[in-house]
């Protein structure tokens, strides 16, 4: 059977948590793009995943929705996908098994990005991590550095995110996952497989400079 070649951006955030774009928004522009799959992961809450998939439906040959989270533990910050929205502890290493028997994915975000709360040595404590996100288009070089290095070292899949909060930045960074069929079964599947090809990437300096416009407008109003 041929491969189908999916390009998705998994950690995207939306006007449920601190992104500047609504699901609808998001949607559309990942489609213009030519993104076949994000996730919407919005901090500690799957609605604007669970919006976005519902906005999907109305909409011909749209991206396939995961239903995501980045969830704030107490070592740091770890990305979540589901199938459907469940409830899940905040707590590690409680999470990841809660998060498995729920059949959902578990990747620490950014996890050399100390200030940004990435979950950095911890990442070594818990096993079951399904992948890593060995790129984020928000982090350093030298934190997506030593995340890459510790993918290879752990043997883990890694993928490449953009972690936009405005819609410009939706698609800087993304994964290619190889699947059989384009459904989220084997998006999943695939990334457990490590079936996945990270592409790096950071924005051109226009985006940069109106995202950080957004970070500053975000914390005074
Ligand atoms: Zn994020």
């Amino acid at each position: 059977m041929k491969l189908l070649k999916i390009k998705a951006d998994m950690h995207i955030h939306s006007t449920y948590s601190d992104g500047k774009a609504s699901p609808l928004e998001i949607l559309y522009y990942a489609k213009e793009i030519g993104l076949q799959a994000i996730a919407i992961t919005d901090h500690n809450t799957f609605k604007g995943a669970v919006k976005a998939r519902e906005i999907a439906k109305g909409i011909p040959d749209p991206p396939i929705v995961v239903i995501g989270n980045e969830i704030r533990t107490q070592y740091g910050d770890v990305l979540v996908y589901c199938y459907e929205e469940t409830d899940l502890p905040y707590t590690l290493p409680e999470l990841i098994d809660k998060a498995h028997e729920e059949n959902c994915l578990v990747v620490p975000a950014h996890p050399f990005d100390i200030l940004r709360l990435g979950i950095g040595e911890y990442i070594y404590e818990f096993n079951g991590w399904d992948a890593i996100e060995v790129w984020n288009a928000s982090a350093s070089k030298r934190a997506n550095k030593k995340a890459i290095e510790v993918s290879r070292l752990l043997g883990l899949p890694g993928i490449a995110n953009s972690d936009a909060h405005i819609v410009d930045y939706i698609g800087i960074a993304y994964s290619i996952i190889e699947v059989n069929e384009p459904d989220i079964e084997e998006l999943f599947k695939s990334i457990r497989k490590n079936r996945v090809r990270p592409h790096y990437g950071y924005p051109p300096f226009k985006t940069f400079i109106k995202r950080v416009l957004w970070s500053i407008e975000k914390f005074i109003t």
